[in-house]
């Protein structure tokens, strides 16, 4: 990704909250494989599911693997690898101002029909 449209600050505010992101089966087996542990394990410690939807526990405010940086990092879930890039910053502009306002990685300079146009370049289309 281009520095100018976006660049990490690990400023850690995407990782706060009173919830996570949801994870995918896969997710989960990738997490459990990096953490060198079962998947009930890996539940039992880390994980909590409500109504079939499986997200990180939250301590302290932010998620579980968070400690001024993200310890799970080749394992995390794939939404954590898409942020802030996520589907919807594209489909509407008030979605990527509130997106631009919570993540200080995306340029300031950059208005949303920019960015958006930089991004599709990025983006291979799918046939
Ligand atoms: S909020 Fe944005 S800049 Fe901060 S850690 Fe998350 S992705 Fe990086
Ligand atoms: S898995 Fe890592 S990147 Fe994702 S919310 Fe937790 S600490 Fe942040």
């Amino acid at each position: 990704m281009p520095k100018e449209i976006f660049q990490c600050r690990e400023c850690g505010y995407c990782c706060q909250g009173e919830t996570t992101v949801s994870l995918t089966p896969e997710d989960v087996a990738r997490m459990a494989d990096y953490l060198k542990i079962s998947v009930a394990e890996l539940k039992s410690r880390y994980l909590r599911e409500k109504d079939k939807v499986i997200q990180m526990r939250v301590v302290d405010g932010h998620c579980i693997f968070y400690n001024g940086g993200c310890t799970v990092h080749p394992g995390k879930p794939w939404r954590c690898t898409q942020w802030p890039l996520h589907p919807s910053i594209l489909s509407d502009p008030n979605n990527f101002e509130t997106i631009k306002e919570s993540c200080p990685g995306i340029s300031k300079r950059m208005g949303y029909e920019e960015f958006c146009k930089r991004l599709a370049k990025l983006t291979p289309k799918k046939s």
